[in-house]
């Protein structure tokens, strides 16, 4: 089968690879139809490995149909339709007992970590697995993973829905947690990006309004389109130096800040500001599956998110040059999916 392997920084290519040894125990060998391209794909290829162990065959963003399943499995059967919450927990540790199982002890993503859906086939345990309503198409279904994070993200900020709610950074993630926002039926909800491209995504997502920051004093900019108390809400989704100190300034007093954006070295961040103003500061991982990716397929269902996020469908092949390339170059402009049926 051809599979999209990682080896280490700058090597990743589309080989032939043996299939999957049929499943056991508990797992389910998925024919996979489509796999979204991530962010973190192209991180690793341009500067990893960071989250990956190689060789791995990349792809956590995926969906496709039961081909054949293990002994021990029961609620799929081959031909279902299936996606990928990706993340391998282990069910009984501390944190899998109190239901944040992206937290487990021994948690493995596919496509990180173990083989993932960038391949015609991959094995995948049951529990990682969900049924596709038949209402949402397969390339939607590619979106669910990455959706599914951002809904979980915007569960961990606590919004509410008749609270102002900034997302800073409104590409790759952001404007996912714009459209898992809106479904929370977050009324106020303000974009800013450097990007004018990126913040008609945003409003066609339901961001009510949309600020391009380039060039202007973040914190000042975050008070304008706002209140000059600042917001209740602001999600960092950019990941950018600066962004988290401006945020803890420019967000209301006792209001919260959630960070998404992985920020890639220390910063200096000035605690006493944050401390006399009761600034709440939150943090959010990957999503919980029992939790997040039913009401992300739930988006797909009923909004056109992938119309509105999806920059274009390729092939295998097609990898590097049209997608993974093109994400570190920071060109490509909006999510890529591979059709693995081409
Ligand atoms: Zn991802
Ligand atoms: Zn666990």
């Amino acid at each position: 089968m051809k599979a999209a392997v990682y080896r280490g920084k700058g090597l990743l290519s589309v080989e032939d690879v043996p299939r999957p040894d049929p499943p056991v125990e508990d797992e389910v060998q998925v024919r996979v139809t489509r796999a979204a391209v991530c962010g973190t794909d192209s991180a690793e290829w341009d500067h990893g490995p960071l989250l990956t162990i190689p060789p791995v065959i990349l792809g956590h963003e995926f969906t496709g149909i039961v081909d054949s399943i293990g002994p021990s499995v029961t609620g799929f059967s081959p031909g279902d339709r299936v996606v990928a919450g990706a993340g391998v927990s282990c069910g009984e540790c501390e944190w899998c007992s109190s239901g944040r199982t992206n937290l487990c002890s021994s948690y493995q993503t596919l496509g990180l970590q173990i083989d993932g859906g960038l391949a015609d086939y991959v094995n995948a345990p049951a529990s990682t697995l969900m049924l596709v309503p038949d209402d949402v198409s397969d390339d939607e279904a590619a979106l669910a993973q990455p959706q599914s994070v951002a809904m979980h993200a915007v569960r961990r900020s606590g919004v509410a829905s008749e609270e102002m709610c900034v997302v800073l950074g409104a590409g790759g993630i952001g404007a996912f947690i714009i459209s898992a926002a809106r479904a929370r039926g977050v009324g106020q909800l303000i974009a800013l990006d450097i990007d004018a491209e990126r913040l008609e995504t945003a409003a066609r997502l339901g961001a009510s309004k949309t600020v391009d920051v380039s060039g202007v004093d973040l914190v000042e900019a975050i008070r304008a389109a706002t209140s000059p108390d600042g917001p209740h809400v602001i999600i960092e989704a950019t990941g950018a130096p600066h962004a988290p100190a401006a945020c803890f300034e420019a967000v209301r007093k006792g209001g919260r800040v959630l960070l998404v954006g992985l920020q890639g070295a220390p910063r200096e961040i000035d605690l006493f500001a944050l401390t006399v103003r009761e600034v709440e500061v939150t943090t959010t991982l990957a999503h919980v599956f029992a939790e997040d990716l039913a009401d992300s397929l739930e988006v797909l269902r009923t909004t056109d998110l992938f119309d509105v996020v999806v920059d274009k469908v390729i092939g295998l092949d097609q990898l590097v040059d049209e997608a993974i390339r093109p994400m570190a170059e920071r060109r490509a402009k909006g999510k890529i999916v591979v059709d693995l049926t081409r």
